[in-house]
């Protein structure tokens, strides 16, 4: 089987049952497995087996369907782009002429009905009205066409029926205001579709374009595309690094504001690991590229704002179900008023002022608008879902080590039991925790190494999340860890005394004893108290620490924040209490570093992975990543649902009571069908009005 999976970009979707139409003439090839297909990203993602069906082939049908499929390739998109600037200025020519024509015959027909002057269009013979009438309403009518040839009907369709109506009674003026504002709320629906896309494209216009790269040791200017894995990119002052890796070779202040928002600079130097679209202040930079162009951290950030209409909020749903029985709902009504009235002309006011694509576009518009503004401050939501589950969280829970806390703590007391030297103890642990990426290993490594240790390398090593690990080291079994690990053995004096003072204690058991303890203090994150204060003023009614860390350090911690808070859980454990707040009905936030609370956080209504930026398994689990440890931005998320949400809501409201209103009038006869025509543009202007707002959120 050749499954493959490709990209095709669609090009003139700008109305939500578009991404419908392209969905389903794609779905329909043979071959084709799987296919989504996304407004923003102007790109549909095909699932399918290459020996039924190839790309031309997926493109033929897009076209089919009345939408562009521009070829992807180097030149012919260099050649395509020069095409598309043609057409669009053609676009634009015709849009002014057929603007001013529009304007002119309003006033004219205005003119004639306030009674300015005498009746002038009754002068222009009817050929003529009718060729006018056809000049505009063709590109429409063949629009209609296709999609009744796959039984569809659309917004269109309805308002080409008002149009021939019109017609049929000899109005072929009305006819024209019709086709005129057809055409008006087309562009302005293009015109929102486009304002949405800008998010998008603001994010992909930040992507490296070139690399430097090292070949055969000298310097070369390439392509983004044509770096691989393994090549060395020189990075000089005031370039961006174009590939994710780590630094081979020379020194320098990065700047990683485009990834992350992160105001202040950070120094980078030889080991240390650098991230795509950030830039080299001073200094320069020898990478070695580890991933590149959509693998790396950027190059997903992009993918996923992209693809976030997967994730599409529940009010998405239900404003699509109600596009599909709005428009029969019109149609019926218009029978109706035909039937019972006998008035072609108020029939043909019902069919022109209803307006469907408003309000199936209301809520992508806002959620793109958004989730592009987050983006940009390293706030990344991965779709509308969850910017809807956020408005109205209830629980917050909160990871402890790495989260709360600044995660670099530093062992203040080394504590031998049973008369063992401290430094034995220490090195010990030291070399247990050689390949641990938990913070408290760092701080153990680093511990040992400031008191001139060696630790040797574990022959074995497991970890165990959420304790600790478990190592061979220099033939003996060393075991470091919280309070689990000693199974119940009594503890010491001391290290009751060093839990009451809040630290956080690391056992050692060798071969099975108990041998030491190590404490370790953590600081807490200055941001915290702030950030906590503003979810509680955004109405969250609890705030729950969690944590594996033992009860009497949780508590001082819990109590200082003034939060309450679980202690001694295992990650099972904290997942266990996500699903009983749920159970409750609660909608649940956690929060967590995604190093041992991938479970919690991926089983929470919303998951929001902290500092994640080249976190991979956390970016995976959480569905809200902050790029930088910034616990402002946790508020901050929870701040642009609530705004996000309430213009949705408003656009929905407000597009339904308007067309309720509207249709009522026009099916009593009060609309003629030029006030219809006028009436159903102005839903599509407020909603790109209101919408727009989000983009400039700061
Ligand atoms: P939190 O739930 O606060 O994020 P963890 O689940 O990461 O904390 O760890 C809980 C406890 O387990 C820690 O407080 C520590 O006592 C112990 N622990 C976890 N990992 C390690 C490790 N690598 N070395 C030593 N102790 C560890
Ligand atoms: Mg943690």
């Amino acid at each position: 089987m050749s499954q493959t999976r490709s990209e095709v970009a669609v090009l003139g979707m700008d109305c939500a049952e578009c991404t419908l139409h392209v969905r389903q003439a794609i779905a329909a090839l043979p071959g084709v497995r799987g296919v989504e297909v996304f407004l923003a990203a102007e790109k549909a993602v095909v699932d399918y087996n290459a020996a039924q069906v190839d790309l031309p082939a997926i493109r033929k049908a897009v076209q089919a369907a009345g939408y562009q499929a521009p070829v992807g390739s180097e030149e012919e998109s260099a050649a395509g782009s020069l095409a598309q600037m043609g057409s669009s200025f053609g676009r634009a020519v015709l849009w002014v002429l057929g603007l001013v024509f529009g304007a002119v015959l309003l006033v004219v027909v205005a003119g004639e009905w306030l009674g300015l002057f005498e009746a002038v269009t009754t002068r222009i013979p009817w050929p003529i009205g009718w060729l006018i009438v056809l000049v505009g309403w063709v590109p429409v009518l063949r629009n209609v066409i296709t999609a009744a040839l796959r039984r569809q009907v659309i917004a269109h369709t309805l308002m080409s029926v008002g149009v021939l109506a019109a017609l049929a009674v000899g109005e072929w003026t009305t006819a024209a205001i019709v086709v005129f504002f057809m055409r008006v709320g087309d562009s302005v629906e293009h015109f929102t579709a486009e304002r949405a896309r800008r998010a998008v494209k603001d994010l992909t216009a930040l992507a490296p374009k070139q690399a430097r790269v090292l070949r055969q040791g000298a310097e070369a200017m390439v392509e983004i595309d044509q770096v691989v894995v393994g090549d060395v990119v020189v990075v000089r002052p005031g370039e961006q690094i174009p590939v994710d890796g780590e630094v081979v070779d020379g020194s320098a202040t990065v700047d990683q504001a485009t990834l992350t928002g992160e105001p202040l600079p950070v120094e980078a130097g030889p080991g240390m690991r650098v991230l795509a679209a950030t830039l080299v202040r001073l200094g320069s930079l020898r990478v070695r590229a580890e991933q590149v162009g959509r693998d790396t951290t950027f190059g997903r950030v992009i993918r996923m704002v992209e693809e976030a209409e997967r994730h599409r909020a529940d009010v998405q749903r239900l404003a699509d179900r109600f596009s599909a029985y709005f428009l029969p709902f019109v149609g019926l009504i218009a029978l109706l008023t035909f039937v019972l009235r006998r008035d072609p002309l108020a029939t043909a006011a019902v069919l022109v002022v209803a307006c469907s694509c408003a309000i199936a576009l209301a809520t992508p518009i806002a959620v793109l608008a958004s989730i592009g503004a987050g983006a940009k401050r390293g706030l990344l939501v991965k779709g509308g879902k969850y910017l809807e589950l956020l408005d109205r969280a209830d629980v917050v829970l909160i990871d402890k080590t790495g989260t709360l806390t600044l995660g670099q703590p530093q062992i203040t007391d080394v504590v031998p039991f049973n008369g063992v030297a401290a430094d034995e103890v220490l090195a010990l642990a030291a070399g247990a925790e050689r390949y641990s990426e938990h913070p408290l290993a760092e701080a153990v490594r680093r511990a040992s190494q400031a008191h001139g240790l060696e630790a040797v390398a574990p022959s074995r090593f497991e970890a165990l999340p959420g304790f600790g690990v478990r190592a061979q080291v220099n033939g003996r079994q060393v075991i470091v860890g919280s309070k689990r690990i000693l199974d119940g053995a009594t503890l010491p004096a001391q290290a009751q005394a060093l839990e009451a003072d809040g630290k956080t204690l690391l056992y050692v058991a060798v071969d099975g004893q108990p041998q030491g303890v190590l404490a370790a203090t953590d600081t807490i994150r200055p941001e915290v108290p702030a950030a906590l204060a503003a979810l509680r003023g955004l109405g969250v009614e609890r705030i729950e620490l969690l944590t594996g860390d033992n009860s009497r350090t949780a508590a001082a911690l819990a109590e200082q924040l003034g939060v309450a808070y679980q202690a001694e859980l295992l990650p099972a454990d904290k997942l266990e209490v996500v699903r009983r707040y749920q159970g409750q009905g609660k909608t649940v936030v956690m929060v967590g570093d995604g190093v041992n609370d991938a479970p919690a956080l991926a089983q929470a209504d919303v998951g929001i992975a902290m500092g994640a930026a080249g976190s991979d398994i956390a970016v995976e689990a959480s569905h809200v990543v902050l790029l930088r440890d910034d616990w402002a931005l946790a508020p901050e998320a929870l701040r642009i649902a609530r705004r996000t949400m309430r213009v949705v809501r408003t656009n929905i409201g407000y597009t339904l009571v308007y067309n309720l209103i509207g249709l009522t009038a026009a099916a009593l006869g009060w609309l003629s069908p030029v006030f219809a025509a006028v009436a159903q543009s102005i839903p599509d202007l407020v909603i790109l009005a209101n919408s727009s707002r989000l983009l400039r959120q700061k």
